[in-house]
């Protein structure tokens, strides 16, 4: 770690996760426990400072040897030596030693400083292959949390603090971390782990703010309070920038900022191809807060609401009322348009229904979406009741989604039938044509498409777990981001293969993983014949705008070369030629 202020400018590569720039100071959170408020202080104040953390570790101390003591009343001598080693990492010179050194140079306040040492240790400890020691990284964690709630926090005037605009550096974020962000103060994220198709990245392209995931850095390392620049188009977090970089993102900033409002301008135009053929860009969401930039963004519905989002605000999904009441608010919102209300889809790396009491080995191959819900009909009933009561206010759809096979759909209707069996004898309005769709994301539905199209009115595709599934990489994991390859050929094949059963049977497909709102890929998508694109509600424009510059003659020319093309970055070339002649001002 260096222990100076460094000055020149340091870029750091990842991967592009939300596009958008964001210049401010860094605060960083690394992994294992929250980072305390961080914040510059005096030359004069380091003394202060110093005797600051004295004190803390003075107390801690004292507590850890009474807590000794009062074990060894209990127990007997055999547990009480774990204190012992608690105290003994409080004695370690050269650990102290680094604290009071990062205190005086890096001109920081006390706790920072020492989170900032320990979480350097507690990483290399946690690299260390023997597990024995690794275990002990848990003692570590838990002497140095205490000595952090042993800090005064009187007197504290913070120039800057986490309410004041910055951009997050962190080891890693989960979906919640990212829906409890300080929106207006956090203006972007970088992260050492995740990808792009993780619910954290895409929740970051909802908001519409900046990300980098898969920091080749690791964050420990990055001083707070830094000046940066994070570039969420090319993946990149600039430390201490110099003018000219400045100066060259500031215009950068203009200029997507012009692109974006002419794009604004067009919000209102049909989505149709130069040759006439109509598409439906709809939008994802997981928050009822979404639906203003929603509705600016000129999407034509909602074609994913992902509801499990609801098990954010409390610990298990809200009852039938409330629930009712959301979904009314979305359809109401929304109307004339439709809203496809998907029900509940916990489990992968989203928030679980219910505490497991074993975790699971392989979460996405596990205890998930529809499996979850026909596990729990009451639950499932509430849900399927609530989006029915919603329909009487608007244009409304149902869809399940991790759908593997027939019986899967089946008493998934036959749910939606008893449900609106009972609802008609209750007197309540509802839907009676509400159209039931389901989701197309595990490999095995899309090779049955022909035996599920008959049974539901509309397929939507859900391309973020259809190629973690196809291709075996999981979507989450940024050792083998590499391998994450939406334009496979089995992955195209099976959208054709999904597409051409729709079409037998009459009903239409629609896209809704996060492919869809890949404007590179747009020629592909809509010349393999989907009718329906729901993307992120900041790419509606761009989508619209892109399929309003193709010809679809054109495109389905080109996807019959692709389908008959042997690699992923070959057909990727293919739908890029046609993206770059059309559009290439839309290219990030
Ligand atoms: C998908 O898998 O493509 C999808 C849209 O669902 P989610 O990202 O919520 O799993
Ligand atoms: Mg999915």
């Amino acid at each position: 770690m260096p222990e100076t202020r460094v000055e020149q400018e340091t870029i750091y590569e990842g991967i592009p996760a939300s596009p958008g720039i964001a210049i401010a100071p860094v605060h960083v959170v690394a992994r294992g426990f929250s980072a305390p408020e961080v914040y510059e202080i005096k030359e004069s104040e380091v003394d202060r400072e110093q005797q600051r953390f004295t004190q803390a570790l003075e107390v801690t101390k004292r507590q850890l040897i009474e807590l000794q003591s009062r074990l060894l009343d209990l127990s007997g001598d055999g547990e009480s030596g774990i204190f012992e080693a608690h105290v003994m990492i409080l004695e370690d010179r050269a650990l102290l030693d680094k604290v009071r050194l990062a205190i005086s140079r890096r001109l920081q306040n006390a706790e920072f400083a020492f989170y900032a040492v320990m979480q350097n240790f507690l990483e290399a400890m946690r690299r260390i292959p023997d597990a024995y020691l690794r275990e002990r990284t848990v003692d570590i964690e838990d002497v140095a949390q205490r000595v952090l709630r042993n800090f005064g926090v009187e007197g504290d005037t913070r120039p800057s603090g986490p309410d004041d605009p910055h951009i997050l550096v962190a080891f890693d974020m989960t979906p919640s971390d990212t829906a409890a962000m300080k929106h207006g103060s956090v203006l972007g994220f970088a992260t050492e782990q995740g990808s792009v198709n993780s619910h954290t990245a895409i929740l970051a392209r909802a908001f519409g703010i900046p990300a980098v995931v898969g920091l080749e850095a690791s964050v420990i390392d990055i001083i707070a309070l830094t000046p940066s620049i994070l570039d969420g188009y090319a993946g990149k977090l600039i430390l201490n920038p110099l003018p000219a970089t400045l100066e060259h993102y500031r215009s950068l900033m203009l200029a997507k900022e012009k692109v974006r409002s002419s794009l604004d301008a067009t919000r209102d135009a049909a989505t149709e191809t130069r040759d006439g053929r109509a598409l439906t860009v709809s939008a994802n969401i997981e928050f009822l807060d979404e639906l203003p930039v929603v509705k600016r963004s000129g999407a034509k519905g909602i074609g994913l609401y992902r509801t499990e989002f609801l098990l954010l605000n409390g610990e298990e999904m809200p009852d039938e009322n409330r629930q009712a009441e959301v979904y009314t608010k979305v359809v109401r919102g929304m109307a004339p348009h439709l809203v496809i209300v998907r029900t509940l889809d916990s489990g992968g790396d989203k928030l679980p229904v219910e505490p497991l009491t074993d975790p699971e080995p392989n979460p996405f191959l596990g205890w998930r979406g529809i499996r979850v819900s026909l596990a729990r009909p009451a639950m499932f009933r509430e849900q399927i009741r609530a989006v029915l009561r919603a329909s009487a206010f608007g244009k409304t759809a149902l869809m399940f989604p991790m759908i593997s096979g027939l019986s899967e759909v089946r008493q998934s209707r036959e749910m939606v039938r008893r449900c609106m069996d009972e609802l008609e004898k209750e007197g309540v309005a509802f839907d009676h044509e509400l159209p039931v769709g389901a989701m197309i994301e595990v490999p095995a539905a899309a090779l049955c498409a022909d035996l599920l199209a008959p049974e539901v009115d509309f397929f939507s595709i859900g391309t973020n777990d259809l190629i973690q599934y196809t291709v075996a990489v999981d979507r989450v994991n940024p050792h083998v981001a590499d391998l994450y390859r939406p334009t496979h050929p089995a992955v195209i094949r099976l959208i054709k293969r999904t597409i051409d059963a729709a079409n037998d049977n009459g009903i239409w497909t629609g896209i809704c993983g996060e492919m869809a709102g890949d404007i590179r890929l747009t020629p592909l998508l809509l010349g393999l014949g989907v009718e329906e694109l729901s993307v992120g509600p900041q790419q509606v424009p761009r989508v619209g705008q892109a399929i309003r510059s193709l010809s679809h003659a054109e495109c389905s020319a080109m996807a019959d070369e692709a389908l008959r093309h042997p690699r992923s970055k070959g057909i990727l070339d293919l739908s890029m030629s046609l993206a770059r002649k059309h559009y290439p001002e839309l290219l990030d």
